[in-house]
């Protein structure tokens, strides 16, 4: 029996749909833990090509039971479009091999409201927020401001509960940012339109992870975004509002007595990152977007152009520590295949001085890149399958990486596509 966790090393966008994706292969069961509509899992594979946002990257697997759990912002609305955009595209999804938890929280429509009025007032502070609502959704929820998926099949009480919620919500919305009130009837039209087609997918979640974990089921927990962008340990405030790490996987699936047994980090051979925030490893200019061009780094939800940089030793070490990793996939090695000189951010530069711990988030706006460069291979590396098809730079490239980051690489992508990768 395994119970695996594939988690983000660094600012998310790492490849873990692509990673999830070929692993179900191995497993019985996908939990979702976290986060919600926010980022997007680019999955390749023989049914075409999807950007998934709430839905586990398991769906793809006859066979494999996802499940959405209880630490995850369910937005009915977004959840609804998504199933019937890969349901057009011949995905099956039945309350057989798709379950939401009755015990995650909705996130209710003036969660979205509330994210673009609140960006939009903090004008050039903005935290650069995808203004899906997760962060307004996380801060009710911990209010106990929010209901729970469950409470959809207790139709009279959750009326009047939204009418409570209304009545506190529509305070904040008229007289702190001057916008419209939410009415009822705006709240059953959403209900009808909706919270009553993701209903049939609601169960007691908790109830079948417990009977699949002791009929020795294997079971993988899938992250959102990665160990910087963590509430609690990344680059606070410019984190999502969830737990991205492993460590919260017992706790957001619904199965707190679980022992992960595999932490599979996945890091991407260069680094990105989406918004606002420090990212101390950016490179700018021609450089920048010859990489951004190569390794097509624009946003799955937003289509907003990904910051750039070459992979960061101090914050990928760091994030493997977050993560607790117990082997990684380094993704998108074939991205660089263009490059002369492969450049590395080794060190960070701070008050005069090299260091290579990752910094307190308000110390990371003066720390400076220390830049190390690699030969290149300047071939086509995307055919490799096994280690010896690589070319010995691109050999010396991975082993550099495992050794400063002390975890080994066991899976080297070099392709989007499910088979593009080489297991050592
Ligand atoms: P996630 O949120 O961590 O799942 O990552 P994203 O899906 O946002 O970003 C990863 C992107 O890189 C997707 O478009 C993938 O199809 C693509 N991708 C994943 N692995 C590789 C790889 O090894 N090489 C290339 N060229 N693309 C990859």
């Amino acid at each position: 029996m395994a119970n695996s966790a594939i988690v983000g090393i660094n600012w998310g966008d790492e490849g873990k749909g692509r990673m999830v994706d070929l692993l179900t292969e191995d497993y019985d069961v996908v939990v979702r833990f976290q986060g919600g509509g926010n980022a997007g899992h680019t999955v390749i594979n023989g049914l075409g090509k999807f950007a998934l946002h709430l839905l586990p990257s398991g769906i793809f697997r006859a066979g494999v039971v996802n499940i959405l759990g209880n630490g995850v912002a369910v937005d009915p609305e977004n959840l609804w479009t998504e199933m019937q955009d890969v349901m057009s595209k011949g995905v099956e999804l039945t309350p057989d091999n798709f379950k939401i938890s009755d015990r995650a929280s909705l996130l209710l429509p003036w969660h979205r409201d509330m994210d673009e009025l609140e960006e939009m007032r903090l004008a050039d502070k903005k935290y650069g927020s995808t203004k899906q609502g997760i962060a307004p959704f996380y801060s009710d929820k911990y209010q106990k401001k929010t209901i729970l998926a469950g409470e959809l099949f207790y139709p009279e009480e959750l009326k009047a509960h939204l009418a409570d919620l209304m009545e506190w919500k529509n305070l904040t919305l008229t007289k702190v940012y001057g916008a419209k009130p939410y009415t009822m009837e705006m709240l059953e039209e959403w209900l009808e339109k909706y919270c009553e087609r993701i209903k049939p997918y609601i169960c007691d979640t908790g109830m079948f992870l417990k009977e699949a974990q002791a009929n020795g089921k294997n079971i993988l927990f899938e992250a959102q975004l990665g160990s910087l962008r963590d509430l609690d340990y990344g680059i606070y405030p410019y984190t999502t509002s969830s737990n991205a790490t492993a460590a919260y996987a017992p706790i957001g699936s619904g199965l707190p007595s679980v022992k992960i047994t595999d932490v599979i980090g996945v890091v991407k051979a260069y680094s990105t990152c989406v918004g606002e925030g420090p990212f101390v490893c950016e490179m700018f200019g021609d450089e920048a977007e010859k990489l951004r061009k190569n390794g097509f780094e624009y946003g799955a939800k937003t289509g907003r152009p990904r910051r750039v940089g070459p992979i960061d030793i101090v914050a990928t070490r760091y994030g493997v520590e977050v993560q607790a990793a117990t082997a990684i996939a380094l993704t998108k090695l074939d991205v660089l295949s263009y490059m002369d000189k492969i450049p590395v951010c080794t060190h960070y530069l701070l008050n005069g001085e090299q260091t290579d711990r990752f910094p307190f988030p308000s110390a990371l706006k003066n720390a400076k890149p220390v830049i190390e460069y690699f030969d290149g291979w300047k071939c086509d590396i995307s055919g490799a399958r096994i280690w010896q098809d690589l070319p010995k730079a691109a050999q010396e490239y991975v082993i550099y990486i495992e050794k400063q980051i002390g975890c080994p690489i066991k899976y080297v992508s070099v392709g989007p596509e499910r088979d593009s990768i080489i297991i050592r």
